[in-house]
């Protein structure tokens, strides 16, 4: 219970608050890459038809049409971001850092925390966000919401219309849109999202500046380990880390870091619990 201590007198203490969160605390909003059970309940035909058994196998698998991606995906976004719930931990974590300056730094894509009401200009989805499309050139023609494609999609195929003609394009080129995430080499970064995140932390190296890790895992080590040495460089700043043990943090930094070796859940319900601000 000491390092809970630690961490609640760290972020009391904290003018501004950094949320690196990763794909443990998607699951935890019902978000599981990896999870087969539920793949299979959801989507029986098409896990059956691809011989796919989770969603992350099923964005890996070669889908043979335009317009079957897209009734797919549709489904996708429709049950795990339009349907979405933030968890418990999630609402605390608002009210955690209640007044305070934030940045969430996220692997996650499912757009929760724009939907839980983080504010959307202090949000940098790293890989992406499903929300949004891009062409499916290679070259970069820019993103566009694609809710309203998601909401066509799902209308026509109850009424079992033909799906073809609705499958987007793109407003430059012409080709096909797809979805907004690293599944190929047609990536591009949100630079916009970057830069105000790079901007933020400039701005704030003289402040007493918490990294709060939420579910980071190996899937996305590049969320976590540049903090280390940032908290390493710039005095002032902290760390809470909900997943890695205290042992893992360097010797300089063991003074100023809080590791839990938990997980997201937990820590937000013992932040939530004993805070004092
Ligand atoms: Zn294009």
């Amino acid at each position: 219970m000491e390092n809970y201590s630690k961490a609640v007198n760290l972020l009391t203490d904290a003018d501004v608050i950094i949320v690196l969160a990763g794909n443990k605390m998607a699951k935890l909003e019902g978000l599981d890459l990896l999870g087969k059970g539920q793949f299979e309940q959801d989507f029986p035909k098409f896990a059956q038809k691809y011989d796919v058994h989770s969603i992350g196998d099923a964005f890996d698998q070669q889908i043979s049409s335009w317009s079957e991606k897209w009734l797919f995906w549709s489904q996708l976004i429709e049950q795990y971001t339009n349907h979405y719930q933030p968890s418990e931990a999630m609402m605390n974590l608002l009210k955690i850092i209640g007044k305070k300056k934030y940045f969430v730094a996220t692997s996650i894509f499912g757009h929760f925390f724009e939907q839980a009401g983080f504010n959307e200009n202090r949000i940098f989805s790293v890989f992406g966000d499903w929300t949004l499309m891009r062409c499916s050139s290679g070259i970069n023609h820019g993103t566009k919401d694609d809710r309203q494609v998601v909401q066509a999609f799902l209308a026509a195929s109850k009424k079992g219309q033909n799906l073809a003609d609705l499958v987007p394009q793109c407003s430059v080129c012409g080709q096909p849109m797809e979805l907004n995430l690293p599944l190929n080499d047609h990536f591009y970064p949100d630079t916009d999202a970057n830069t105000r995140f790079r901007w933020f932390l400039t701005g704030n190296e003289e402040e007493n500046l918490v990294f709060l890790e939420l579910g980071v895992d190996e899937t996305s080590p590049q969320l976590f380990e540049p903090v280390i040495r940032l908290v390493q460089q710039f005095e002032p700043w902290h760390l809470i880390a909900a997943d890695y043990p205290q042992a893992d943090f360097p010797l300089d930094i063991q003074s100023k870091s809080a590791g839990l070796d938990a997980d997201t859940a937990t820590l937000i319900e013992q932040l939530d619990k004993n805070r004092d601000f």
